[in-house]
């Protein structure tokens, strides 16, 4: 299949357009336009500082035609700017119908961890904010005796009740990911995200198909190809060794960096040249997505 047909129908959960706080190279309308145009299904504003299910509401309805059976959803990070580990906010954001939760991202205790020991070695980290956010303690999910804090299991139950994706954001893979996931399963949260965990580089392959093999949803990023933290030979090994329930999102959005459609569709060639078969790249890119967004299986439009 052409890279253009294996597109149509595909969606990206993971999009940084602007306006946002972190300068970004195309805004959410020019995002949906161009996934839109391309055939593809869906799209989720992932804000690092908002929550953007009212924007994506006024986009669906003033800059999607109809006839396009295009959606583009609201996500919401868990950080301080958000509101913090809020289950208030995680219930209004289900009214805007908000399809992603992800945990605390820019502001986690793990990112803050990571980011440093990253750019004390050298090596490129997250892109920062306009301004620096002076009330931006560390979060982190856990409480003094390494238990989920009582509000992130409200909001685990919130997210259970309304059936939307629960993501693990930048959490700390061994102390933090392990409670949340059982946490969630015990509360009958169905879509489960385990976000990009090749990011900081501490988890193998191995493990990230053992989250496969337990019925949780991995996400791989391109984002990490464009500031050379991942090859396109190391994400063919993560789909090809990582077990079926595998997600990919462009993660782009970003100053001078291609837009989520030329970005996929770059992934589509790569991994193509890598002889990866087209089911599996449907499978990657259309038709997990559509189970974790409560989309109609594909071939029904
Ligand atoms: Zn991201």
């Amino acid at each position: 299949m052409k890279p253009s047909d294996i597109l149509r129908g595909a969606c990206d959960m993971h999009v940084h357009s602007g306006p946002a706080l972190v300068p970004r190279g195309i805004d959410h309308v020019q995002a949906v336009r161009a996934c839109a145009e391309a055939g593809m299904r869906a799209l989720v504003i992932k804000d690092q500082h908002v929550p953007s299910g009212n924007v994506a509401q006024i986009i669906q309805q003033y800059f999607v035609k109809k006839e396009e059976n295009f959606n583009v959803y609201g996500g919401l990070i868990l950080g301080n700017t958000q509101g913090g580990l809020n289950p208030a906010v995680v219930e209004a954001a289900v009214g805007y119908d908000t399809k992603v939760v992800w945990m605390p991202v820019l502001s986690s205790l793990y990112n803050r961890e990571m980011t440093a020991k990253l750019s004390s070695a050298g090596k490129s980290t997250l892109p920062k904010p306009k301004f620096p956010i002076r009330f931006n303690p560390p979060q982190t999910i856990l409480d003094s005796c390494g238990k989920l804090l009582p509000e992130v299991c409200d909001i685990v139950q919130i997210i259970s009740d309304a059936d939307i994706v629960l993501a693990t954001g930048h959490i700390n893979p061994r102390t933090e990911i392990p409670p949340l996931l059982d946490e969630a399963v015990k509360r009958g949260v169905k879509k489960i995200v385990v976000t990009h965990p090749e990011f900081f580089r501490d988890h193998t392959v191995e493990q990230m198909r053992e989250y496969s093999d337990a019925g949780f949803f991995v996400e791989h990023i391109l984002a990490t190809i464009y500031s050379n933290k991942l090859t396109y030979d190391e994400l063919f090994t993560y789909i090809t060794e990582g077990g079926d329930n595998i997600i990919i999102s462009s993660d782009l959005g970003q100053i001078g960096r291609p837009d989520p459609v030329k970005g996929l569709t770059a992934f589509i060639r790569e991994m193509q040249k890598r002889g990866l078969p087209d089911e599996t790249l449907r499978r990657i890119m259309c038709e997990n997505q559509r189970t974790l967004l409560n989309l109609e299986p594909f071939g029904a439009e």
